[in-house]
């Protein structure tokens, strides 16, 4: 298959969510979010979904094994077929070397893994004023990129809401958990001449267009 594959690397935080909105029908790329993936598998109540709950809550990793048997499966389907801009995932040295086997085997490859460069202070600002949509996922942020009217959803009317990792104790988890496993990953993708650097900072439309002329 020929399909472009670009992963999006970043902190919690550093927006890859919106911008993976914003851009994903435009450049023709289904937007796979390994976390909405759990939400939406606990919103139904399976079982993979109550497993990803008890580390999410603790603003920790699902185990790899978990989380790469979904993806995999997930990027399978026809709805990938043009391409894939991935968000979230990999996290760990290990999902990405799963990732690139299994791509191997159908004689694909990453294209390129676009780092949403966010200071640490910026990113705790943003998680703390988040709202998201429970309809279409849709990120609102309090100050930064509010609704037209509070809590309802601008895309889909949609009823706003926090999401309970959000929290200052989890909040500070989840940074370190991507300090510790997935800033790695920055090295790795570096060292296969695959890293693309994007400064994440100002509006989302302006990191939005930096977004976009690395992709188009
Ligand atoms: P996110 O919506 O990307 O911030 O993910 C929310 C939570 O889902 C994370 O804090 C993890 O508990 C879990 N999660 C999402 N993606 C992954 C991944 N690639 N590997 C392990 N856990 C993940």
């Amino acid at each position: 298959m020929d399909r472009k594959i670009y992963i999006l690397l970043g902190a919690p935080g550093a927006g890859k969510g919106t911008l993976a909105a914003a851009i994903s029908q435009e450049v023709g790329l289904a937007h796979i979010a390994s976390g909405d993936l759990f939400r939406e598998a606990l919103s139904k109540g399976t079982r993979l979904g109550l497993e990803a709950k008890k580390y999410m809550d603790k603003g920790e990793l699902v185990p790899d094994e978990i989380t790469i048997k979904m993806i995999l499966e997930r990027i399978a389907r026809p709805d990938c077929d043009t391409g894939l801009l991935l968000d979230g995932f990999p996290r760990t040295l290990e999902q990405a070397k799963a990732l690139d086997e299994a791509l191997s085997k159908n004689g694909e490859s990453v294209t390129k893994s676009l780092y949403i460069n966010v200071s640490d202070e910026e990113v705790v600002r943003r998680l703390g004023g988040r709202w998201i949509c429970r309809g279409c996922q849709t990120p609102y942020h309090e100050i930064n990129m509010p609704p037209k009217v509070k809590g309802v959803c601008d895309a889909c009317g949609g009823e706003l809401y926090q999401r309970d990792d959000d929290t200052v104790a989890t909040v500070r988890s989840r940074l370190d958990v991507y300090t510790k496993q997935t800033k790695p990953l920055i090295d790795y993708y570096d060292k296969i001449g695959k890293l693309g650097k994007i400064n994440g900072e100002g509006q989302a439309e302006e990191v939005a267009e930096r977004l976009l002329a690395v992709v188009k």
